[in-house]
């Protein structure tokens, strides 16, 4: 088999360190699958020169990658500061609701900052905890009052512009979508990307008015929920049915529930994902001191082993690529330990996924049959991507999951499924030719030698009916 197969994909985030034409290049040789643009940091004339530099080098190097592009949604943010300023254990510190409203005597006794978040001080109390900068510095509510709320510094730390707060507990009430983000995702719209994630997603109702959203504008983009607070921690059954795959966005999960349960919550999301057959990612400080050093902590690596043993589909890179000084190494490194636990791996496929039709207990058994054969591959069709999409949450022992479309759109939002190896070719009317295309194709690839096992999952013409089948063919 080729090298470029495995079953646990890769996200990265793009940003100054792998932005270039020729790192890009790198990245995409090196297989990464799918490719994250950050909306908290970036504008509309560099989304639109990445997202048209990422196709072009995708066109030469002939390798595909998916584009997603992450909304801000309703994340709290301080204002602008002249100069960043050291904040001192102890002092007083105000967090302005409406700023322009303030007189003197509101001013007095505190320095202050402005926070973008209109009903702040109906939504906190004192005792409240304020984390600025992911915990890098704590406040704690002292004294609320419309215009402003007051906090002591219990963790000092310097305060810069437009810091990122949290407040750990707080349903925060704000709109899922900010006039920032409807503007950016109108411009992701226009590139054509591949999926949407929105931050923050607290409840089911979320996804749909971001879905509304594009779908009246046209786009068949998917939605990635990306849960990164209690609440969404509360709703994650509701809130993994309304998405198409879901997020496990630990660097702002981390701050806003307590740290140790961490890891549980992890394990039940992708747990739950792969009963109800949906994507899911393990985002955020995966290979964390490879910002600054080329090689993992060991205790990342094991991060990133557990979570390909979880069998989360991607492992997701943030700063690692965006401002890190080793995104092709992290990269490498990646690859690495996905394919020494996944080559170690003996379970069963995922029997715990629910099928609710004929065609989905059909693929079951494609699934169990690959399962028992020691060296087949699945070969399937499919125009919607449901079939692709069942089969890889199947999550077959060992076999790679071919999967051929027509569609384009449908080929780069497969990238995101795991053990899914798309294939984009046109659709013959008759069934069995449309098989003999994609089999050459696959052993002109390199994917299937001779002689190698194929599960053809298909419908074929039967006394001039389609019907749906598994075949055991074999490559000649
Ligand atoms: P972010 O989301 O990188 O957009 O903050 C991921 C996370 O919080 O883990
Ligand atoms: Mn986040």
């Amino acid at each position: 088999m080729p090298n470029p197969y495995r079953h646990t994909k890769v996200v990265f985030t793009i940003g100054p360190a792998t932005e270039s034409e020729d790192e890009l290049d790198k990245l995409i040789r090196q297989g990464v699958d799918v490719c994250r643009l950050n909306m908290a940091h970036a504008n509309h004339d560099w989304t639109r020169a990445v997202i048209e530099r990422i196709q072009r080098v995708c066109e030469r190097t002939g390798r595909q990658i998916a584009i997603m592009m992450d909304v801000k949604g309703p994340e709290i943010r301080t204002g602008p500061v002249e100069e960043t300023f050291h904040l001192e254990a102890g002092e007083l510190f105000d967090l302005y609701i409406k700023p322009d409203e303030l007189d003197e005597a509101d001013r007095k006794g505190a320095r202050g900052v402005s926070i973008n978040y209109p009903s702040f001080a109906n939504d906190v109390k004192a005792g409240d905890t304020v984390l600025v900068d992911s915990g890098l510095i704590r406040m704690r509510v002292e004294d609320v009052e419309p215009r402003r709320v007051r906090c002591k510094v219990i963790i000092p730390g310097p305060m810069g512009s437009r810091r990122h707060i949290n407040l750990p507990g707080v349903k925060v009430n704000l709109p899922a979508l900010t006039a920032k983000d409807k503007a950016d995702i109108e411009v992701g719209i226009e590139a054509g990307v591949d999926f949407f994630a929105l931050s923050f997603v607290r409840e089911p109702d979320d996804l749909d008015i971001l879905r509304r959203f594009i779908s009246e504008r046209g786009s068949q983009a998917k939605i990635i929920a990306k849960v990164e607070d209690q609440t969404a921690v509360t709703n994650l059954e509701e809130i993994i049915l309304a998405s198409d795959g879901l997020m496990v966005a630990r660097g702002d999960l981390g701050i806003e529930i307590p740290y140790e349960t961490l890891p549980v919550v992890q394990r039940r999301a992708v747990k739950e994902c792969l009963r109800v057959g949906k994507p899911v990612i393990v985002a955020t400080h995966m290979l964390e001191s490879m910002i600054t050093q080329p090689l993992p902590t060991r205790a990342e690596i094991t991060d990133v082993a557990n979570a390909v043993s979880e069998q989360a589909d991607c492992v997701m890179l943030s700063g690692e690529t965006t401002i890190g000084k080793y995104p092709a190494e992290c990269v490498d490194v990646l690859d690495r330990i996905i394919r020494a636990t996944e080559g170690q791996s003996d379970r069963p496929y995922n029997t715990t996924v629910r099928l609710r039709t004929p065609k989905g207990l059909l693929l079951r058994s494609a699934v169990i049959l690959s399962d028992e054969l020691e060296d087949a591959a699945i070969l399937a069709f499919t125009k919607r991507g449901y079939i692709a999409q069942t089969l890889s949450a199947l999550r077959p022992r060992k076999s790679p999951i071919f999967a051929f479309t027509d569609n384009r759109r449908q080929f780069r939002q497969m990238l995101i499924l795991w053990g899914v190896e798309p294939f984009l070719m046109e659709f013959d009317p008759d069934p069995e030719k449309t098989i003999g295309s994609a089999l050459d194709l696959l052993k002109k690839q390199g994917w299937a030698s001779e002689g190698r096992r194929i599960i053809v999952v298909s419908n074929v013409l039967a006394s001039e009916r389609m019907i749906d089948t598994i075949q055991l063919r074999t490559v000649e």
